[in-house]
């Protein structure tokens, strides 16, 4: 069997709890699991259990104290979880949530370093990381929207250091503006960053740039399929090629679905397997690794059929 394509993912994601009602719950990552177990789906995959990073791996995108600080706020085991703000949730069990969440994003840039030449042969290194919280409203001090460190931040800046990588980019998807990343990567400004997002909605008022590596394309509500695709096509795929990245790191958010609570877009499955499909494209061109990270989406059945679409897309 190939060893092309890696899930990395940890029933212990599930012990991240947040409060009743509350979207980003456990529920999401069960119906995706079981969805892509069932039938066969994902045929071709392997699944990875991945290890916990020291707390110190998030200095790569996050200032030393500011790590400490959330670390030491963890409840004890059988307190109740706090708040980090009006919507993060932070119990006792999120520490180490975080900690594999970062271990899955790391074992899978290394998995796709070290073994880049075996499996050039047979196609390039794909990692799908499954991992709750999301993480890329988290700005390098300030934890907000579910998201209290950065991981697709810290893994793009751990692949440009680890692997001396200068071409990085970072492709955001979620219907919400990816402004954790887009700080985090502030001091990297040669590192290529597209974030699409429906307009006006959270975190509205951050700071979105929009020259050659910074791609921040705001969305009107109702943006369809025809419209999200031509965005994607013109205005990141094609400077993207231009770029000719090393590494493609992916916040994979499936928040801009139809039926998503959150946001008022109109995408389909189809349009995550075109997203899926077309970066797999353009990292087999230049020979670049694929590493995604699980972001939002909230509409839990929809969720699970998106990311299938994606992968199958990553995987076609
Ligand atoms: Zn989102």
């Amino acid at each position: 069997m190939s060893d092309n394509e890696r899930i990395y993912y940890s029933s212990c994601f599930q012990e991240h709890q947040v409060s009743l009602g509350h979207p980003e719950c456990p529920e999401r990552l069960q119906a995706i699991v079981e969805f892509i177990q069932s039938e066969n789906r994902a045929k071709g995959w392997q699944w990875c259990e991945p290890q916990m990073v020291q707390s110190q791996w998030f200095e790569y995108a996050h200032p030393s104290e500011y790590v400490k600080q959330i670390f030491a706020l963890l409840p004890d085991e059988g307190e109740p979880f706090i708040y980090l703000d009006g919507d993060t949730c932070w119990s006792s069990q999120s520490g180490k949530a975080v900690l594999l969440a970062g271990g899955s994003l790391k074992e899978a840039i290394d998995w796709s370093m070290s073994d880049k030449k075996d499996c050039m042969r047979n196609g390039i290194p794909i990692s799908f990381c499954l991992s709750r919280p999301p993480g890329h409203h988290a700005e390098r001090m300030v934890a907000m929207g579910f998201c209290v460190f950065g991981f697709v931040g810290c893994a793009a800046i751990y692949a440009h250091r680890q692997y001396a990588l200068e071409r990085v980019a970072v492709l955001d998807f979620d219907v919400h503006h990816g402004n954790g990343t887009e700080d985090i990567l502030g001091d990297y400004p040669t590192f290529f960053f597209a974030s699409t997002y429906q307009q006006a909605i959270f975190p509205a008022g951050t700071i979105a740039q929009n020259n050659v590596y910074r791609k921040c394309l705001p969305m009107p509500a109702q943006t369809d399929s025809c419209a999200f695709q031509s965005l994607w096509e013109n205005d990141v795929f094609s400077q993207l090629m231009d770029y000719q990245p090393q590494c493609i790191l992916v916040s994979a958010g499936f928040d801009a679905h139809r039926n998503d609570p959150l946001a008022n877009c109109l995408l389909i499955e189809e349009d995550f397997y075109f997203l899926g499909k077309r970066i797999k494209e353009i990292a087999t061109m230049y020979q670049a690794p694929v590493i995604a990270n699980l972001e939002g989406g909230y509409h839990v059945d929809s969720l699970a059929k998106s990311v299938y679409a994606f992968m199958q897309g990553l995987a076609h």
